[in-house]
């Protein structure tokens, strides 16, 4: 079934707002605008499953609001079905062209419209689905490496942008390869789902998130977040990990499974691309290793050193 979906329309004719209003009401939750402008506005606050669209509109008509969807990152998966008097080809073909997924012309049959927004809205949910799917790693079930690049990416820009702290955290489990050649594969892979669960359960804030970074390692993306701030949060996850107090008997440095850490901040924007971020917490990791492990290692990125 269904969730209830969010549907926005967006008409300069009041009649057409209130006959699709009421044409959809039943099922979705629905929002109108009546202008283009408006509708972007809308946009930049709340999210929406699907947008209905009329093309001539007063300002800026319907394929320029697709446009402009289309070129930011946070609408451009947005599906939008026009609905427009414009009966010609060559204008429904311009709406498809540009990404629309349907195109409705006026005057408009009620179950029809119907039958259309579901259909597009059951294909967002199996996208959404995917997409979700695609992001989660198969064994710990949390996050894994493509979300985590995608998410870094959206968050350095808006550091950058907003001249905000970023804080990047690289994790490995010390030992693992003996942790596994003592203990077998399948306790391996045991330890490393408790150690997720663990990293996972110790975000606090909504905008922390933790993925497992590939293998034995896993990376956390903390926005807004000073280097006093981040190596206090990475004490956090190595106090989490060191009181699940599993037993590893083949380390080198405790007598259960422990986890070095390593932190790159920049305080204000300062790095070229988030790439840095990446490699100067790995750098940071490298050296929490060679201090002993079980050890947190943080590295200031400063202003304009990359520049
Ligand atoms: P260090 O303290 O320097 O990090 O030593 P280490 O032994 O943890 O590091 P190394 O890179 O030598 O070994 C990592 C091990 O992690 C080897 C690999 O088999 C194991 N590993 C990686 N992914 C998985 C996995 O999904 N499951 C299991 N069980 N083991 C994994
Ligand atoms: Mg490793
Ligand atoms: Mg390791």
């Amino acid at each position: 079934m269904l969730k209830r979906a969010k549907v926005l329309i967006v008409d300069d004719d009041p009649l057409n707002r209130l006959v699709l209003e009421k044409t959809l009401q039943q099922d979705y939750d629905v929002f109108c605008v009546e202008s283009g402008e408006k509708a972007l506005t809308f946009l930049k606050t709340q999210t929406v499953d699907l947008l209905i669209l009329d093309i001539v509109m007063p300002g800026i008509d319907g394929y320029e609001v697709l446009t402009k969807l289309k070129e930011s990152a946070t609408t451009s998966m947005l599906p939008v079905i026009f609905i427009s008097a414009n009966t010609s080809h060559d204008d429904e073909a311009k709406g498809l062209e540009l990404g629309a997924m349907d195109y409705i012309t006026k005057p408009f049959s009620a179950a029809i419209v119907r039958a259309r927004v579901r259909n597009q809205l059951l294909i967002k949910q199996k996208n959404d689905l995917l997409e979700m799917l695609a992001s989660i790693d198969g064994l710990t079930e949390i996050p894994n490496r493509r979300y985590l690049d995608e998410n870094l990416a959206r968050e350095w820009r808006r550091c950058r942008r907003d001249q905000t702290p970023l804080s990047v955290l690289l994790m490995d489990v010390d030992h693992f390869k003996r942790y596994n050649d003592c203990y077998g594969h399948r306790a391996g892979d045991d330890c490393l789902k408790q150690i997720a669960h663990a990293l996972v359960g110790a975000c606090e804030r909504g905008s922390d998130f933790v993925a497992r970074y590939g293998g034995e390692e896993f990376a956390a993306v903390l926005p807004n977040t000073s280097v006093k701030e981040a190596i206090s949060f990475a004490n956090k996850l190595r106090n989490a990990v060191n009181e699940l107090n599993i037993p590893h008997k083949a380390s080198l440095n405790a007598d259960h499974v422990t986890i070095s850490i390593g932190i790159a901040t920049t305080e204000n924007g300062q790095v070229y691309a988030e790439q840095t971020l990446l490699e100067e917490a790995d750098l940071g990791l490298y050296q929490a290793k060679d201090a002993g492990r079980d050890q947190i290692v943080s590295r200031m990125i400063a202003v304009n050193e990359h520049e």
